[in-house]
């Protein structure tokens, strides 16, 4: 039995910061889904493929063989260090856009499944907890309101010297999430046995204590 906790939820909900470290706390590996559809529209970009129906196959080819590697907290693609290129906003919408196509995201589950190795795994993503690993052994859904969520995306990009404000991240976060949500295969939404987690009020360390109390709750299995 290798152990699965998924931590899903909306755009900027904190959901990559506390699965990462969760996974640290346990020693598990981690898997960064979101970072596969951003490295699947990049290499689509660089393939000059765009990125609408009539391309959905062509992509969906790409991502089956996507030569992406996750290494000490940085993403290759094929030899090119992409870590910071495909953290912008725009890689986000592209992200996004490349992730509403139903023959890319089948693409991408052999690769997903390949991060479940003992000791365990933490997953971060939309979908992990519905469609991904609907058998693990605990499903997070991590939320915060929007106003929260673009606030926290506004410091972070000013502190890396990006300048933006708060109403355009909010926009843009939004326009993302309905996407996510309204797609036809794997929209974003709760598992129906996951635990909801609004972290708009609450420190990183108490959302991963918080996960972690409920893992402790879990065992054994
Ligand atoms: O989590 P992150 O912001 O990196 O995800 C980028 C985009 O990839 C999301 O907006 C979503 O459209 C897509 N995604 C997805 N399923 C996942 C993870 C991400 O559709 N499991």
């Amino acid at each position: 039995h290798i152990p699965v906790i998924c931590v899903d939820g909306p755009t900027a909900s904190g959901k990559g910061t506390v699965a990462v470290a969760v996974a640290a706390r346990l020693g598990y590996h981690f898997l960064d889904s979101g970072a596969m559809y951003r490295v699947t529209a990049l290499a689509a970009s660089r393939a000059g493929l765009a990125i609408d129906t009539a391309h959905e196959a062509a992509i969906a080819t790409l991502a089956q063989t996507l030569p992406v590697r996750f290494e000490g907290g940085k993403v290759w693609l094929a030899g090119d260090d992409v870590t910071e290129q495909i953290r912008t906003e725009e890689a986000g919408m592209n992200a996004s856009r490349v992730s509403a196509l139903p023959s890319v995201r089948t693409a991408l589950v052999a690769l997903q499944h390949s991060f479940r190795r003992l000791p365990g795994l933490v997953a971060d993503g939309r979908d992990m907890g519905t469609v991904i690993f609907p058998q693990a052994s605990l499903k997070v859904y991590l939320t915060a309101s929007a106003a929260c969520r673009a606030e926290r995306r506004h410091k972070q990009l000013i502190s890396k010297g990006i300048s933006t404000t708060i109403d355009s991240l909010r926009a843009d976060l939004e326009a993302r999430d309905a996407r996510d949500s309204s797609r036809s295969v794997s929209p974003l939404k709760p598992a129906q046995d996951a635990l909801l987690l609004d972290n708009s009020e609450i420190s990183i360390t108490q959302s991963v204590d918080q996960v972690l109390a409920w893992w402790e709750g879990r065992q054994p299995f």
